[in-house]
């Protein structure tokens, strides 16, 4: 027995009996049964007069057994929400009316026919009810309309043939109206607009009558004609059967076609199943519809059922049936079951193969207008369920296809790592946030930042350490926000926040103010504590632009300048924007002035503490502009680089600087130069021959040359870099890491590089006089470089206490503002000059 199920959508309730469909129709059935009971007694009553005569040779018995063959071979006619019974019951019935009393007539058609339904058509129940209820009244009609216009004359007069024909007609209208009401109450109520059109198939009753007629007027002559007619009859009606036969194959076909167009529509599964149980209860004219899709794996069986009037849906999760009818459906065989479980009305349940699971479909509860489920409904439906099996593959396909759409979606729209929105999300974001804030004078805000040295802490301590700083990063950056608006990661270390709306420039201000701070907490990794400053850089509009790309690019330039200018925090200016007018003239300007090698080059002194001789120097760029007066180096340098000029520009310092050392170095000063390199010179693997060429052109020995490379660019690891390092030092070249002690130096990596020096940022020196842990930083650093067996440099030195304590620690070098500002080189070489006359620092200061 099945299981009762678990039911997920209807909510079980006491319901009154008519709204229960069979209860209904059982209702009408008894009300149909009570009218012909009533009808045929007043026929008895009224004692119609009867067309006695030469009728009676059909005799009784005949008829009766006319009536069970013709009623249970009737042909069914199944169309789309409309099942008309064609039989040729008529031919029976006039001749009952011909030759019997009326009374006998009605009785004996109500015995043939019902013996016809439960033994032919093994119908049962309720539906047997309805139908014998239906003969009945039907042939009550007919004999009372017979009885009212045909003549008790014992000839076949025009009078009773048209009384026959009349009675005929009014008969199965009455009959029509009567299937209409059931289906009606049992199903659909829509089913009355369809009655016009199921009255279009009463006049085929006049064949039928039109045989009896003929039969009983040949049979008045000779009895044998009757033989002849039925030949005639049976011929008639297999010729029938084969015609609406084959106009049912046209009809299914049409009805296929439905199906298969009701399926295109859709691709949610959920939706699909709905619309195939709709269609097999609709074209198979069934109460109920089900669809069992059994997983495997010992899982529950989902059963998906429809019935009702208006296609209730159910679900039900359960253990299959060890045995139900349906169940060979599932192993892949159609069952037809005719007489299923009593007043059911049958059922009929086809496989639905999905691929590695299996599923059944199973209609039952025949609607009482036809016959019963046939081998032709069976074929239907399994051409029903194989388009059926066919578009659910497709459509978990297509579920599967959009689950990976949606999870590439995701990925394309966010941030792996962290989850957070990627670039193109956040832009999608900020287009939406300025559509929403647009005629009005409070738009959004963007703040980018960018995790200062980020690269070098992933170089250097490792990428999974990178990944865990960018964690806690986007962390913190989310409960700072919080609702206030959304964090994404664009990339790398860059991060941006959208506030949707903001009253003031200062209050996006006091947002990457606040988030500063929240940066400026050291990350603690294990025994690690990282700094994740960031440069943060604001746009706000409609101030700073009113549509995206123009907001993130001005956030992105007011970031560089926070970088720049170390203030950490920047909102944009337009001058600090590099695609300014004024900006493309400044690069047009450095331009040329390189080309016409009006770039300055000055001179700082690098000197021994330990014996106050100067060693060398640190040649300086310097440009003194026509109308804007001096740049500064911070910012003409990365202007260089942003526009392709760092190459020109080392080339030129570096050849000022050789041909000056070149002269010292003639006049007796056994000095080096140092030159600063760009971070991305390093890139240039030519860069090794034009030095090469360079020093012999000048006539410098390349130990005389120093070249300084910042800690980050000679830590950044990038492609190429070290070969190009090992070829400067193959050339003899010093090579000297500048700015040490603000990047993420790896031990592993200082002893791999050929480098002969570090220098020890200013930042660094400049504090030693005032902070312990500076000094202590110094103390490392120096320790660390001679360990390594480098040299040691100490740069920014201003006051003579910085100057003792160096010289205490072993530094190597220093220089700075103490000893000499950069000089251009006459007044290098007139210092220079001065010192050998004997005005030593070192004699004046720590002797
Ligand atoms: P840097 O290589 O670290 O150069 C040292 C900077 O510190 C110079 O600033 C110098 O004037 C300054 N300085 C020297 N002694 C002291 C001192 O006692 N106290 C203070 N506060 N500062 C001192 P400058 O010339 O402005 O250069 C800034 C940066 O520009 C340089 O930093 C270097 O990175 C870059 N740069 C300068 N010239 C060139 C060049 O020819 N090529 C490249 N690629 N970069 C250059
Ligand atoms: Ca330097
Ligand atoms: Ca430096």
């Amino acid at each position: 027995m099945e299981e009762p199920s678990r039911d997920i959508t209807a909510a079980p309730a006491r319901q009154p009996w008519w709204s229960r469909p069979d209860a209904r129709v059982a209702a009408l059935s008894l009300l149909v049964g009570l009218a012909a009971v009533v009808s045929t007694a007043a026929l008895a009553a009224g004692g119609v007069a009867l067309p006695q005569g030469a009728m009676g040779q059909f005799g009784l018995p005949g008829l009766v057994l006319l009536f069970a063959v013709t009623e249970g071979f009737a042909i069914h006619l199944r169309v789309r929400r409309g099942g008309h019974a064609l039989s040729l019951t008529e031919i029976p019935m006039v001749l009952a009316l011909l030759s019997l009393d009326p009374t006998i007539a009605v009785l004996a058609r109500v015995t043939g026919g019902g013996a016809g339904l439960l033994l032919l058509r093994r119908q049962r129940g309720a539906k047997l009810g309805f139908n014998l209820a239906l003969i009945g009244v039907q042939s009550a009609v007919a004999a009372a309309v017979f009885g009212a216009l045909g003549d008790a004359a014992p000839q076949l007069t025009l009078r009773v043939w048209l009384a026959s024909y009349a009675a005929m007609l009014l008969a199965d209208m009455a009959a029509v109206v009567l299937v209409t009401a059931a289906i009606s109450l049992h199903d659909d109520p829509g089913e009355w607009r369809r009655l016009p059109a199921a009255m279009r198939g009463v006049p085929l009753v006049a064949i039928g009558t039109t045989i009896a007629l003929v039969s009983g007027l040949a049979v008045e002559r000779n009895h044998w004609a009757a033989l002849l007619l039925a030949i005639v009859s049976v011929v008639l009606f297999l010729a029938y059967r084969a015609y609406l036969a084959q106009h049912q194959g046209h009809a299914q076909v049409d009805q296929l076609y439905a199906f298969t167009r009701a399926l295109d529509g859709t691709d949610d599964t959920d939706d699909l199943v709905r619309v195939i149980l709709g269609q097999a209860r609709d074209q198979l004219r069934a109460e109920h519809a089900e669809l069992v899709v059994l997983p495997g794996d010992g899982q529950p069986a989902r059963r998906t059922t429809m019935s009702g009037p208006v296609g209730t849906i159910t679900q039900s999760l359960e253990r299959a049936p060890e045995y139900a009818w349906w169940t060979p459906a599932l192993a892949g065989q159609a069952v037809l079951d005719p007489v299923l479980a009593g007043e059911s009305g049958g059922g009929m349940a086809v496989p639905v193969p999905l691929g590695e699971v299996n599923g059944a479909l199973i209609v039952s509860g025949c609607l009482p207008d036809i016959g019963g489920f046939d081998s032709d409904g069976l074929r239907l439906f399994q051409a029903l369920a194989n388009h059926a099996s066919v578009s659910l593959a497709k459509a978990s396909l297509v579920d599967r296809l959009r689950q990976e759409a949606e999870e590439k979606e995701y990925l394309a729209l966010h941030d792996p790592l962290t989850g957070l929105p990627n670039r193109r999300l956040f832009q999608g974001l900020l287009d939406a946030a300025l559509d929403a804030a647009r005629h009005d004078d409070n738009g959004p805000a963007v703040i980018l930042l960018d995790l200062d040295r980020f690269k070098e802490v992933n170089d250097a301590l490792g990428h999974d350490t990178g990944d865990a700083v960018l964690g806690e990063v986007s962390t913190r950056l989310q409960e700072r926000i919080g609702t206030r608006g959304r964090v994404a990661r664009l990339g790398g270390d860059e991060f941006a926040l959208l506030l949707p709306r903001v009253h003031s420039i200062e209050e996006a201000l006091s947002v990457g103010g606040d988030i500063a701070r929240e940066l400026e907490r050291p990350v603690q990794l294990g025994p690690l504590s990282l700094n994740a400053r960031a440069s943060i850089g604001i746009a706000v509009a409609p101030v700073h632009g009113d549509d995206t790309q123009t907001l993130l690019r001005r956030a992105d330039v007011a970031m560089y300048a926070a970088k720049g200018s170390r203030t950490g925090l920047r909102v944009y200016l337009p001058e600090d924007d590099q695609n300014t007018p004024h900006r493309l003239a400044l690069i047009t300007d450095l331009r040329e002035t390189i080309r016409r090698r009006d770039l300055l080059v000055v001179f700082q002194p690098k000197l021994d503490p330990h014996t106050g001789a100067v060693t060398g120097a640190e040649a300086l760029a310097r440009w003194h502009h026509p109308e804007h007066g001096n740049i500064p180096p911070d910012q003409f340098i990365p202007l260089a680089e942003h526009s392709g000029l760092v190459r020109p520009l080392t080339l030129h310092v570096l050849e000022v600087a050789l041909r000056r050392c070149a002269a010292w170095r003639r006049a007796g000063h056994d000095l080096h130069v140092a030159v600063n390199l760009s971070p991305n010179s390093l890139l240039d693997p030519s860069l090794p021959d034009l030095v090469s060429r360079l020093l012999s052109q000048t006539g410098t020995p390349a130990s005389a040359l120093t070249l300084e490379i910042t800690e980050s660019t000679i830590m950044a690891d990038q492609e190429g870099s070290l070969a190009t390092l090992n070829r400067l030092n193959e050339l003899g070249v010093k090579l000297s890491i500048d700015d040490f002690g603000t990047g993420y130096s790896s031990l592993g990596r200082l002893r791999e590089l050929p480098i002969h020096e570090v220098k020890i940022d200013k930042s660094f020196v400049q504090r030693i006089a005032i902070d312990h842990r500076d000094r202590a930083v110094v103390r490392s650093a120096v320790q660390l470089g001679h360990a390594l067996d480098l040299e040691v440099v100490a740069e920014g030195v201003e006051d003579q206490d910085t100057y003792n304590y160096l010289a205490r620690e072993g530094c190597n070098i220093v220089q700075g503002y103490l000893i000499s500002r950069p000089l251009p080189p006459d007044e290098f070489s007139a210092w220079l000059s001065n010192r050998a006359a004997g005005n030593v620092i070192h004699q004046r200061f720590s002797a």
